[in-house]
């Protein structure tokens, strides 16, 4: 606030001088510095920052005796346990330790890579305001995880860079390593390698402080297209399932940086792209370490523009890339001019990197149409403004996994309390971009409004919570990005009206699917609710994040009762 008001006077000064304000007296207006840095966190090859063991793959883990020659290690095999990752997280202890990635099923251990993951640091400075924006190519990330996270990173900043607010958000990536616990070898097993995370704090540290040290003056151009104005996007979202509603936050949102001075003038330094869905085109067979397309997006638009490309994924709950779950025999299948047919018996089609590839040029197309109309806009300052937001953990399969040490990301509840976890939702304003964050997989019906976009289809299904405030209509500025996964990965974000708990036994630790009310007509079970780790965080955040956009506390039924 306090530069947008310093820039009001400034505007009011200036009037009496030259009348209306010309593009030259706004270019002098524009208050901002840009820097950007990709590290690799790729778990694999020699790297200098990383003193730990590689296996004969290429792949990082402990050593090990591959007795059936499979390339990864089996339970049975002989390993070398690294006191190092038991001196981090003594449950590490007599535990094999190495790349397990994240996402599908349990035991899928890395074999090889086929492209690499990045931390990328894009840091923004406006007045006293120097903000970093961190994406990662990981499943999640966590502002206060048992041992890594966004606090560990903070420490490993050298104040005088001047940093003022970090955040990091994960692109949800399901070929990369499990950053979280539950997709190690066995359900009781941690899937984690502390001291890979380790690294993976010291190489966000490391983006982050290239990115402040390398800030140049530069001028922000903002765009947004979607599925009508760029049809290489068309058909590439599908719910999970086919889970009801019909509904996506189809708009793609660029933000784009170009040096006004020094050695960046007039060149592209950083693009931010805004998409929605779930980065998961390899699927649950691959065990090659890969961005997914989230890697060829950020190398066309580099190609095309130069700089460095960030890409941040946004509201993807429910929502997948095309050839998931929700297979029929009508989908897209052509992807930048190649046809990648669909088996007859499955509707699925072959995984494979070059499908992977060409869904990501498809999906840089669309940002570089966004680009093309794209409008610059001037920066006085950057409005940041953030409040904490808890919710009860109520997910029991998430408790007793982290009760044995397996999501030593969530709280453990203290003597007779409820476990509350806590995180930061914030709210950015920048020229006329504004930015909310959500800290998990956000539906985008709730982000949109539940009351307007909600299921229709199945009236007994409505569990009578009440509706969510619709966030983004109290978003004023013309460019609405969402920032999912950010700082934290909660899980689905799944609103009231539809939220059905796992049903199961808790004593014996097995949990299903709800069946919906309306099965027998075909709708799916609710497996997002199993990979929810609290039926508060959509109404929780919608109040949290109205609260901040709005500047009052909505009076709507779902904010009140939260803790
Ligand atoms: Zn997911």
């Amino acid at each position: 606030m306090r530069n947008i008001f310093l820039c009001l006077g400034c505007t009011l000064l200036l009037l009496p001088l030259g009348g209306a304000l010309s593009t030259a007296a706004l270019a002098q207006h524009n208050d901002l510095k840009v820097g950007v840095a990709a590290v690799a966190i790729t778990p694999y090859g020699p790297n200098p920052e990383w003193d730990g063991p590689i296996t004969p793959s290429g792949v990082w883990g402990e050593s090990f005796t591959d007795s059936n020659h499979n390339g990864r290690w089996d339970q049975g095999e002989p390993f070398q346990d690294d006191p190092a990752n038991s001196a981090i997280d003594t449950s590490s202890a007599n535990k094999y330790d190495g790349i397990y990635l994240a996402g599908f099923g349990r035991n899928r251990m890395a074999t090889g890579k086929l492209d690499d993951l990045w931390a990328r640091a894009l840091v923004l400075e406006s007045g006293k305001d120097k903000i970093a924006i961190v994406a990662l190519d990981l499943i999640g990330y966590y502002s206060r995880a048992n041992y890594y996270g966004s606090a560990e990173v903070q420490k490993l900043i050298d104040p005088a860079l001047g940093v003022t607010e970090i955040l990091i958000a994960s692109t949800h990536n399901h070929e990369g390593p499990d950053t979280i616990g539950p997709w190690g070898p066995n359900v009781t097993t941690d899937g984690k390698y502390p001291k890979y995370l380790q690294f993976v704090d010291h190489q966000i540290a490391r983006a982050i402080s290239l990115a402040a040290k390398s800030v140049q003056p530069a001028r922000m151009k903002l765009g947004q297209t979607n599925p009508v104005m760029s049809d290489s996007i068309a058909g590439m979202q599908t719910r999970t399932h086919g889970r009801p509603p019909d509904f996506y936050d189809q708009e793609m949102r660029v933000m784009q940086f170009t040096g006004t001075g020094g050695p960046a003038k007039d060149k592209v330094i950083a693009t931010l792209i805004n998409w929605n869905t779930h980065p998961e085109s390899l699927e649950s067979e691959n065990t090659l370490i890969s961005s997914d397309f989230p890697g060829e997006v950020r190398r066309k638009v580099e190609e095309r523009f130069g700089g460095t490309a960030v890409y941040v994924s946004g509201d993807i709950g429910a929502v997948e890339i095309v050839g998931d779950s929700n297979n029929k025999p009508t989908e897209r299948v052509t992807f930048d001019g190649k046809t990648f047919p669909l088996s007859a018996g499955t509707n699925r089609p072959t995984y494979m990197f070059e499908r992977t590839q060409a869904i990501g040029r498809d999906v840089a197309k669309a940002a570089i149409v966004a680009l093309e109309h794209a409008q610059w806009s001037t920066v006085t300052g950057i409005d940041l403004r953030k409040a904490p937001m808890t919710a009860v953990m109520d997910n029991a399969a998430y408790l007793i996994l982290a009760n044995l040490g397996v999501l030593d990301t969530m709280p453990l509840p203290a003597k007779g309390q409820p476990p509350m976890m806590t995180t930061t939702v914030y709210a950015i304003k920048i020229g006329d971009a504004q930015i909310i964050t959500a800290p998990g997989e956000l539906f985008p019906e709730v982000f949109y409004g539940v009351e307007k976009y909600r299921r229709r289809d199945c009236s007994q299904a409505d569990t009578g919570r009440p509706p969510e405030v619709a966030v983004r209509e109290l978003m004023t500025a013309k460019f609405k990005f969402v920032f999912g996964l950010c700082p934290d990965e909660f899980g689905y974000m799944v609103p009231g009206y539809d939220f059905l708990r796992p049903v199961g036994d808790p004593a014996k630790g097995e949990f299903a699917e709800a069946h919906d009310p309306c099965k027998s007509a075909g709708v799916t079970d609710h497996y997002h609710e199993t990979n929810s780790a609290s039926s508060q965080l959509a109404p929780a955040w919608s109040c949290v994040a109205a609260t901040l956009l709005s500047g009052k506390t909505p009076s709507a039924k779902a904010c009140q009762n939260l803790p």
